[in-house]
């Protein structure tokens, strides 16, 4: 596999686990999602619950005992007789002890009784102070005094001495005589520290931020403020769109329960839980928002991210690897099936080449250097095989060589269909030997390069011609036998119109004489002497053959018909010869019959039958003679 392709696998990969993690992440955050708001909503409502009981729980203890100070008759009886013990010592030690035994027993942060009538404001350390409408900090004292209800809750700081101001929460509860007037308030405080732990233990536990705040939106109790400070809750946490509903929720037997959005612009949002407080007139709002949420999901998705990619990197080192091996193995592989293959082709062929017919070059090196080797460096393959045709190739084939592999007539069989071609010639390496040389050309269309590409497997065929020829010839004489014969000029008459050809038939006269006087053993010696003459009297490329027991033909090009007459003068002479051998001595000749190609037939038949008739002419007019064929 190329890097490409390669590159392009592990893209597909890494596609396809982007997108099922992206499909995995997608789903699975939705779900977790919703659960989560589900889980808010819930988590919200029971901490609200939580904290609601506990808050009663803690406050019902303090409301109950103030409530019972402040109906103790013996309380109210002592505080009726103040005025008749201003200056007794004893008188203040009483209530002192009095309160000092709630605190030790219930274990308060403080325990007072204010006197209406003096103003007076007692704790378990005695007469602390007397408190006077021009101090602000009393105001709570006044604001009880003006209200209707029994006891009220307020949070304020100590200021009892040793108390170091400590934000408290006080339960104020009248104190009425028999006739209902109001005669002191008495009362214990919590420190609000165990509120505030309270709240923070919830808040750390279950992710919430919880308030206990006043009727009129002040925050009473939370982590951050008391309400000493004074702070409104809806202004502190911009919730002003929910002062109303909140405000106005008096129940307390159920949650009032709000998704609300965080504004500023953010994605989250908050769900808001309120619960009234009716013991204190208070209520509880408890909230949370989805940032935690949002941050952790995105920490999830980072993970998720973190964990693709390294997942991908993974998954793609391992591919790589794997594709890497197996393509070494292909490649290995491949690589010593072409290697069996180019030996065994190498076997059967001396040389392959390759070259580029489209682009007109040679592919590869070893075709570059046989070109090279030639003297044909640099050039274009069609000039190549120009000089090859020069240099190595045996006249007579030049033209059919470079005719058959030039590029034009290889694009042209390859269009027609045809993608082999064969020839068949005689090379030399040396100039002077030539040995029988056949290539087999294949063409084929390249996809890589878009061109048509041709290998050339060249095949020594000197046995094989050999074996054709002798075959083809006749064991006597060496002429070509009668069907090879007719098979040559036929081809070089197709290949050759216009040429002119003469072929003449040689018949030796009298012959059954020379056998039945001498022998058969002498008449073939005869045959022999007779086709040695006329074999010296034509080119080793002109046809010669044995086409019948004692007639021979010669097929040769003609420069015109002079020529001819001249050339059977000339063999019929030659073969008037005395032939004489140990078994005898007899007198030959021959009698010869011409016809000439194209005039008398442009086919071996039509040859044959005119130069026949010509020889019949000349057996019957006495024979040892010529006739060239006419009408
Ligand atoms: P003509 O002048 O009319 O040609 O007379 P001819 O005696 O040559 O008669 P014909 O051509 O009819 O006879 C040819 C003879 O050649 C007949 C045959 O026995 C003889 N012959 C054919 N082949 C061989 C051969 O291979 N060896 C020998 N010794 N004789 C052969
Ligand atoms: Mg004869």
């Amino acid at each position: 596999m190329k890097n490409k392709e390669l590159a392009r696998t592990n893209l597909l990969i890494s596609i396809v686990l982007v997108i099922g993690f992206a499909l995995t992440a997608v789903f699975s955050y939705r779900a977790n999602y919703q659960a989560s708001l589900d889980n808010i909503e819930r988590v919200s409502s029971l901490t609200t619950e939580g904290i609601y009981y506990r808050l009663t729980t803690m406050f019902a203890k303090p409301v109950n005992i103030s409530i019972t100070m402040a109906h103790d008759s013996l309380l109210i009886e002592h505080l009726l007789s103040e005025g008749e013990h201003l200056e007794d010592e004893n008188y203040a030690e009483t209530i002192r002890t009095y309160l000092k035994a709630y605190q030790d027993k219930y274990d308060f942060d403080s325990v007072f009784l204010v006197s209406v009538a003096t103003g007076r404001y007692y704790n378990f350390s005695g007469l602390d102070r007397v408190l006077t409408r021009d101090d602000p900090e009393n105001q709570w004292y006044y604001d009880l005094m003006d209200s209707s209800p029994e006891y009220s809750l307020n949070v304020d700081n100590d200021e009892v001495d040793g108390a170091d101001n400590e934000i408290t929460v006080f339960v104020n509860c009248k104190i009425t005589d028999t006739d209902g007037d109001v005669i002191g308030v008495v009362g214990v405080g919590i420190r609000i520290d165990y509120l505030k732990e309270l709240l923070g233990d919830y808040e750390q536990k279950y992710n919430v931020q919880a308030s206990l705040i006043s009727g009129g939106g002040k925050i009473e109790i939370s982590t951050d403020y008391t309400g000493y400070e004074q702070k409104d809750w809806f202004s502190v946490y911009d919730r002003e769109e929910l002062r109303r509903q909140i405000l106005q929720w008096t129940d307390n037997t159920s949650n009032l329960e709000i998704w609300t959005d965080t504004g500023s612009g953010s994605a989250e949002s908050s769900f808001v839980v309120a619960r009234y407080i009716p013991e204190l007139s208070w209520c509880l709002v408890v909230e949370q928002n989805t940032g935690r949420l949002i941050h952790d999901m995105k920490i999830q998705l980072y993970l998720t991210c973190v964990i693709l990619i390294t997942v991908i990197l993974i998954v793609l080192l391992v591919t790589t690897a794997v594709i890497r091996k197996f393509n070494r193995q292909i490649t290995a592989l491949v690589e010593e099936r072409q290697t069996n293959f180019k030996r065994a082709t190498e076997e059967m062929y001396d040389n392959i080449y390759e070259l580029n017919i489209t682009k007109n070059c040679y592919v590869g090196k070893r075709t570059e250097e046989y070109f090279e080797s030639l003297g044909a460096k640099g050039l274009p393959y069609d000039q190549g095989l120009r000089v090859i045709a020069r240099k190595q190739i045996k006249d007579e084939f030049r033209e059919g060589y470079v005719s058959t592999f030039t590029p034009e007539n290889v694009i042209k069989e390859y269009n027609n269909n045809n993608n082999h071609l064969r020839y068949d010639f005689m090379i030399t390496e040396d100039g002077i030997n030539y040995n029988w040389m056949r290539i087999d050309a294949y063409i084929l269309f390249s996809e890589e390069d878009q061109s048509i590409h041709m290998f050339t497997y060249r095949k020594n065929i000197d046995s094989e011609k050999q074996k054709e020829l002798q075959a083809a010839t006749d064991g006597m004489t060496g002429f070509f036998t009668r069907n090879a014969t007719e098979r040559f000029i036929n081809k070089i008459l197709s290949e050759n119109p216009g040429t002119s050809y003469a072929f003449f038939i040689f018949d030796i006269d009298n012959f059954k004489q020379a056998n039945d006087q001498f022998g058969h053993a002498f008449g073939d010696s005869c045959i022999r002497e007779f086709t040695d003459i006329i074999r010296k009297h034509f080119r080793e490329k002109d046809i010669l053959g044995r086409i019948g027991g004692d007639e021979f033909a010669a097929f040769i090009p003609i420069p015109d018909a002079d020529w001819v007459r001249v050339k059977a003068e000339e063999l019929s002479s030659a073969l008037q010869i005395n032939y004489t051998d140990q078994c005898g001595s007899w007198n030959m000749s021959a009698s010869i019959g011409v016809s000439v190609s194209p005039g008398d037939g442009t086919d071996f038949d039509s040859l044959y039958k005119k130069a026949d008739a010509a020889l019949y002419k000349t057996k019957q007019t006495g024979k040892n003679d010529y006739n060239i064929y006419s009408v």
